[in-house]
């Protein structure tokens, strides 16, 4: 490691920066298990060579006699499980985090888990070398009725297509799950996403049980709908939907027919959000509550939106079509900036659209979500409720 990089590591940070290593010319197979040393040769960590962005591995141990073996994995993993056992034994909570990389001491990996089938995701080669492992782990302790697979380490980092079926029984699909009694279609082999993103479980909670009742609801880049099925229980009087995805359609009347609401009653439209700003404002549309979730990094025909960049025009768009006294649901996956950031865009926004506002409440990851105070990326979720006073 190079001489700058020695204190990061002795205070325990995880990742292996592509920046941090001295000689990179001695890494040869990704799955490699390697040692940390200083330029002096003293041991700092071991770790695997595999690589994920910028990442040429992850630490799995400050302590240099530690064997990296099934017997590894398979205590990670349990231990892993093991905090998840509230989760387990919730019958109204079907589908969870088990598993969240270095959070839980493995960098690279990360494991879902549907109503009996764990689906592992790999973020490297490196680490998909060790499969077996977390099978065998599974297979041991997770009383899996089947297991599947994402493979996301195609050159560009993103997922490879193919037959994510791994070993087990294989699902019938949907995969009817349920999250604090709400019903979501999961299908565990029909590309990278499976239907839900389970990070928001809480903040969906918190729409329905607090928010929702006799409602308007506008949910923005809402993908399969899962925050207007939530408003939608929790008692609003309507909800739109707004996703460019051709498939966002149908799978969002999936999701409001299973849980037994009438998606006829609801508007779900397939269209770009920033046409949709446009139109709402032409036609003096006001909403009670608007939920902004766009993705960090998104390129339309017509639009390239950066979260970092442009969040705080899409606040001012969402103000524009806020109800007074009327609550917009801010939320970010984005890694680069922090939750102080992340305000000093919404107070911007009300500043520039000359509004006033209060902050109701903030959520990040949820609990099966493990991150590690030593790897604070780890930690992206970003969720503001904002009530918009006048
Ligand atoms: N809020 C969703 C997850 C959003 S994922 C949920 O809770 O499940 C991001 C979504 O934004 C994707 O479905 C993608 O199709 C959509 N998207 C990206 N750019 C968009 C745009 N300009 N207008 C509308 N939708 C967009």
């Amino acid at each position: 490691m190079k001489k700058d990089f020695t204190k990061i590591f002795r205070s325990r940070y995880p990742l292996i920066n592509n920046d941090a290593i001295q000689n990179p010319d001695v890494l040869k197979e990704e799955g490699n298990i390697i040692d940390l040393v200083d330029e002096k040769g003293n041991f700092l960590a071991k770790g695997y060579y595999g690589i994920q962005n910028k990442g040429r591995g992850w630490v799995l141990s400050f302590n240099q006699n530690e064997v990296i073996d099934q017997a590894f994995f398979e205590k990670k993993i349990k231990v892993a499980l093991t905090e998840r056992k509230a989760l387990f034994e919730d019958p109204d909570t079907t589908a969870f985090r088990v598993f969240n990389g270095g959070g839980d001491g493995i960098g690279g990996l990360i494991i879902d888990y549907y109503d009996g089938y764990y689906v592992m995701s790999w973020y490297s080669e490196g680490i998909y070398k060790f499969k077996e492992y977390v099978i065998q782990s599974l297979t041991n302790a997770g009383d899996p009725r089947g297991i599947y697979e994402k493979k996301r380490f195609d050159s560009k980092g993103t997922y490879i297509e193919d037959d994510d079926f791994v070993t087990g029984e294989r699902a019938s699909f949907p995969l009817i799950v349920k999250e604090n009694g709400i019903k979501f279609a999961i299908y565990l082999n029909d590309g990278a996403m499976v239907g839900v993103f389970l990070d928001q479980r809480d903040v969906r909670q918190t729409i329905r049980d607090k928010y929702a009742n006799g409602k308007s609801v506008l949910n923005t880049f809402s993908y399969t709908g899962a925050f207007s099925v939530a408003a939608a229980l929790g008692g609003a009087t309507k909800t739109t939907s707004v996703d460019l995805a051709n498939r966002s359609k149908a799978k969002t009347i999936e999701h409001f027919s299973i849980n037994e609401i009438d998606y006829e009653a609801q508007d779900i439209i397939v269209e770009d959000v920033f046409h949709y700003f446009k139109y709402a404002v032409k036609k003096q549309l006001a909403f009670d509550m608007v939920i902004l979730d766009p993705p960090s990094f998104a390129r339309s025909k017509k639009h390239t939106f950066s979260a970092g960049k442009d969040y705080p025009e899409l606040l001012k768009q969402a103000i524009s079509i806020t109800n007074n006294n009327g609550v917009i649901v801010a939320s970010t996956n984005c890694s680069t900036f922090g939750m102080k950031k992340f305000k000093s865009f919404i107070e911007k926004a009300f500043k520039e659209t000359g509004g006033k506002y209060s902050i109701l409440e903030e959520y990040s990851l949820p609990s099966d979500f493990k991150t590690s105070k030593d790897f604070k990326e780890g930690n992206y979720l970003k969720v503001v409720f904002i009530k918009k006073i006048n």
